[in-house]
């Protein structure tokens, strides 16, 4: 983790319209590092709603996983720079072209992120690592692997670039839909810079408390 004032928590604003999305950063803004749009939120509010998620003070992580020519994602980045984005992931799968056409259009103000594999189809360890390796090559800032992968792609990618993972469980919750869990201390000790973190907190009677615990839970490592 970088820096002591650093907060690894990434809530992903998986909801339907832009008041919800608003209303959740006015209320987490203080206890999470990042906003995660993802493509409902993006599809339903666009640019606008980013804007407005920013008006309200949270950073956004832009999570549209492009993927196509190097010429139209770095198109894609362009357009998206002016947003003032944290983070915008893009596929690893796109190849390296694509990749560094993404970092070099958003520009140095925003972390390009490139999805090593989705979990949602299957993948060895050497190709994930393989992935978090053009990611590097190209001038990524980092990737989201899964956190059975944390270690492996640490030792490919090098200790500066940042690791965001997502299927992040509290010890002792539910796992929900994922067909694997990791939490928060293991992730951070196995060398995650960012955990993406939904329904654990957006479930939670009281979600500050919630994010509040599983930060202290990242934090004690
Ligand atoms: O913590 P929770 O399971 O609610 O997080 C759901 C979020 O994590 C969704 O926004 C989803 O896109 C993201 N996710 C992901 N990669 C996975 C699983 C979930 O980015 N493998």
């Amino acid at each position: 983790m970088s820096g002591p004032a650093h907060n690894p928590l990434i809530f992903p604003l998986d909801v339907p319209s832009l008041d919800h999305a608003t209303g959740w950063v006015e209320r987490l803004r203080d206890h999470v590092g990042l906003f995660k749009v993802g493509l409902e939120l993006f599809s339903a509010c666009g640019p606008e709603g980013v804007r407005a998620i920013t008006r309200a003070g949270g950073a956004v992580f832009l999570d549209t996983k492009l993927h196509d020519i190097p010429a139209t994602v770095g198109g894609a980045a362009r357009s998206l720079r002016a947003l003032g984005l944290a983070m915008v992931t893009v596929h690893a799968q796109g190849g390296k072209a694509m990749l560094e056409a993404a970092v070099q259009e958003i520009g140095d103000a925003t972390v390009v992120l490139a999805i090593t594999r989705l979990t949602s189809l299957s993948a060895s360890l050497g190709e994930v690592t393989d992935a978090a390796r053009c990611a590097r090559e190209a001038g990524c800032g980092g990737v989201v692997c899964a956190g059975a992968e944390i270690r492996a792609v640490r030792e490919a990618l090098g200790p500066e670039r940042q690791i965001v993972v997502p299927g992040v469980r509290p010890r002792g919750a539910d796992a929900s839909d994922h067909a694997r869990t990791v939490t928060p201390g293991e992730a951070i000790a196995a060398g995650a810079d960012y955990l993406v973190v939904g329904r654990p907190i957006r479930d939670a009677d009281d979600p500050i408390a919630a994010a509040e615990a599983i930060l202290a839970e990242a934090r004690a490592g």
